[in-house]
């Protein structure tokens, strides 16, 4: 899985096409989508007509909550990978665990039935706190590849990131740049951006490649679509890693997962 890939999320269908198009042109070769997000038919238009080949392409896609449970899950995966246009979903995720339903082992099941069949390549999790982590491990014995959670400087998820190290789970940052806002105009991010020559995005991007995280930015933006794929050519120094490692502040934009249903 390539460790910077192209998150679509609030991108209607019709846009999609001509976004990821615009993405795959400009170097991207892993794309984020979900069925909740109602653009996978979009997506895989454009990796269909793209000249780039389809095995040079890292496709996530993901479960929505009212499919949890064993045999919806499997029918939701037939929907996902129809609109899709794809014989194999390279990665699948459970994009929250709605732990009120109580069913997110039964699906983690499904989840590993489908990896067996080969119709997904690697299966994983999204939105996962350490005590549902767990109970997967230790009701299946089954790993997650990945949990995609929401990441940036002001959400570090120290916690959890320890978790995944301990257990091999890849940690993927969603809203990598706290969707764009106050973050981006933060003097300790703008400071370090002016001294590379840099935007305050490629910076906290770079931030995150470099403490290890998988990144989905988003954008629809032609040139903020290339920007933020142009973060491999600099590096920030330790001590610049360590002054964005200061901005945690453990504030959410997005809900909290043991409350979301
Ligand atoms: P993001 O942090 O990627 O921010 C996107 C926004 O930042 C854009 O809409 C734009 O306003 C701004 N932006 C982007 N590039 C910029 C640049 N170079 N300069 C200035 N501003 C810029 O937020 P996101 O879209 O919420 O998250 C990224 C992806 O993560 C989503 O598209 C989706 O694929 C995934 N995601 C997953 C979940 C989940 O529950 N698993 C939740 C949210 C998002």
């Amino acid at each position: 899985m390539p460790q910077l890939g192209f998150g679509v999320w609030q991108v209607p269908d019709a846009e999609a096409t001509p976004a990821v198009t615009e993405a795959l042109q400009a170097g991207y070769r892993s794309i984020d989508t979900a069925a909740a997000y109602g653009n996978e038919g979009g997506v895989g238009a454009a990796i269909a007509q793209s000249d780039v080949d389809r095995s040079d392409v890292f496709v996530t896609t993901k479960l929505w909550n009212a499919d949890h449970g064993h045999d919806s899950a499997l029918r939701a995966f037939d929907a996902s990978q129809s609109k899709l246009g794809l014989d194999v979903v390279d990665l699948y995720l459970i994009h929250w665990p709605t732990p009120a339903r109580d069913l997110y082992v039964d699906t983690w099941k499904a989840f590993v039935e489908l990896r067996e069949e080969g119709r997904v390549r690697a299966i994983g999790v999204s939105n996962f706190q350490p005590a549902h982590l767990q109970r997967l491990i230790d009701e299946t014995g089954v790993v997650p590849a990945v949990n995609q959670v929401e990441l940036h400087p002001y959400l570090q998820q120290a916690e959890l990131r320890a978790f995944h190290e301990k257990h091999g789970i890849h940690t993927e940052a969603w809203s990598p740049l706290g969707q764009g806002g106050e973050l981006l105009e933060d003097p300790v991010v703008t400071e370090i951006a002016a001294r590379h020559d840099r935007s305050a995005a490629q910076v906290v991007l770079r931030w995150h490649l470099q403490i290890g995280n998988i990144v989905i930015p988003k954008s629809v933006t032609p040139a903020r679509i290339r920007e933020n794929i142009d973060v491999f050519g600099f590096e920030l120094a330790d001590e610049e890693i360590a002054a964005l490692s200061t901005l945690d502040r453990g504030g959410r934009i997005g809900p909290n997962p043991d409350e979301f249903n």
